[in-house]
């Protein structure tokens, strides 16, 4: 799915207004992109494809023409093999998808994602400056450099920006090697290595980089020979003077299953934290994004966006997409009210108070079980998984205290809430499918 396609479906959603028909038919959609005048959708199977013909291809047709500002737009139906629903890594297909050498003259770094687009704040500031200062000399002044922080607040984007200072500043050039990959693919190499007895060239390939960059390298924790793999390239780097910079989105003593040698080397060098942004970063992020987009974003609007949303800056990109999309479709003047209306369910609504009861109700409604179930013990997974959300809700809408929410459904102990909290919490960044259903549930709430 091409993620910047993904508002067209939220203004089919509307213009249907429809949610079942839009979680069967609409959704499962994948948007593939535009070549020419042509919009390619995959669908399926063969039913699914002329069901969508007959029925909801005028309507997808005008919405994506408004929005992609395309007044001649073609939608072109293809039946095939659709990416499995949450697989975020085919949603983030960015060139860092795959481990990539200069040498392979393919796509490097996301040109997008450099040090002039990042914006520094208090949050930032000192994984940013680290990374500038490893860009500029590299393996002379941190190494390794372990950067950590949640989800969506940067990490890939400094990983970017080291790789397209250090390639446009000569400080590699196109004979050196530098090479970025992401613990999973760093896996997928070793295991392919291992398969096809190429361990020899594996070794050669990552060994002899002059900069090597690993984003979420808490993948391979847990993984025998790939951590062994890694280890080694690392030593040999190490020695060699070569600067090695990983991410992750946790501390390395917090990582877990992780070897104790690699968790003592990674803090032999620096390690720099990201933290989520504040609300003026937020704005400056909201602006520099619009302005970028050539987008006139209102300062009151940007200010009421950041002080009432999430600190995930990729959200925040998000609701900003929404917000231009439908301003564009409709026409309308971009004013507090309006993104409101438009970003219901994606903004923490201060005004209005919201009960237990009601998430109780939304969400029992939404996965179509009883209220009595959602308070019962029962452990049954169609059960459980409503039941954490909706204690997750309480947590997050309600000024309620946690033993306050165990009573409310039907007498859980505090650690039980608790656990079912911190299950939603670190899910909800990785399983998209999850957070989906959340920000749904959030604006049945809130509408
Ligand atoms: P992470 O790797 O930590 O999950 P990303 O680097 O993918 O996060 O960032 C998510 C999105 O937010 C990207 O589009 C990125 O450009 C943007 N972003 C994050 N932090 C900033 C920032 N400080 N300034 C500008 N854009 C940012
Ligand atoms: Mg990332």
């Amino acid at each position: 799915m091409n993620d910047s396609l993904f508002p067209i479906k939220q203004i089919v959603r509307e213009k249907i207004g429809d949610e079942g028909a839009f979680k069967t038919w609409i959704d499962p959609l994948v948007l593939e992109g535009l070549s020419g005048n042509t919009l390619h959708v995959a669908v399926p199977n063969k039913f699914f494809g002329e069901w969508i013909r007959e029925h909801y291809l005028e309507t997808i047709r005008q919405c994506a023409a408004k929005f992609l500002r395309v007044e001649d737009l073609n939608v072109h139906i293809r039946v095939g093999e659709i990416p499995e629903e949450g697989d975020d890594k085919a949603r983030e297909a960015t060139p860092a998808a795959t481990s990539t050498h200069l040498t392979d003259q393919k796509p490097l770094f996301n040109p997008a994602y450099t040090f002039e687009t990042f914006v520094v704040g208090d949050s930032n500031q000192f994984a940013h400056a680290a990374c500038m200062a490893v860009a500029a000399s590299p393996g002379k002044t941190y190494n390794p450099l372990f950067i950590y922080g949640g989800v969506g607040l940067g990490k890939t984007h400094l990983l970017n920006a080291i790789g397209n200072h250090a390639l446009s500043s000569g400080h590699v050039s196109s004979h050196h090697n530098i090479s970025f990959t992401t613990g999973e693919d760093f896996t997928n190499e070793v295991i392919n290595a291992i398969r096809y007895d190429r361990t020899e060239q594996f070794r050669q390939k990552f060994r002899n980089v002059d900069i090597l960059l690993i984003d979420d390298i808490q993948f391979i924790a847990g993984k025998e020979r790939t951590q062994a793999e890694f280890f080694h390239t690392f030593n040999s780097l190490y020695v060699a003077k070569k600067q090695i910079v990983v991410t992750s989105d946790r501390f390395p003593r917090d990582i877990k299953d992780l070897e104790e040698r690699l968790r003592s080397r990674f803090e032999w060098g620096l390690i720099a934290d990201i933290q989520p942004p504040d609300v003026e970063t937020k704005v400056a992020i909201l602006k520099k994004k619009s302005e970028k987009e050539n987008f006139f974003l209102p300062d009151d609007v940007a200010m009421f966006i950041a002080s009432r949303s999430s600190s995930n800056v990729r959200t925040l990109e998000g609701m900003l997409t929404r917000l231009s999309a439908f301003a564009s479709v409709t026409g309308k003047p971009i004013t507090v009210p309006f993104a409101k209306e438009i970003l219901k369910g994606y903004l923490d609504d201060l005004d209005k108070p919201v009960l237990v009861e009601d998430i109780q109700k939304v969400v029992c409604e939404y996965f179509g079980i009883r209220a009595s179930d959602i308070k019962s013990k029962r452990r049954s997974k169609s059960l459980v998984v409503p039941r954490q959300i909706a204690m997750y809700l309480s947590k997050h809408l309600c000024k309620i205290s946690l033993s306050d929410i165990g009573d409310k459904f039907g007498g859980k102990d505090h650690s039980t809430v608790i656990h079912a909290i911190k299950k939603i919490e670190n899910s909800i960044d990785k399983d998209q499918q999850l957070r989906q259903a959340i920000e749904e549930i959030k604006s049945k709430i809130y509408s």
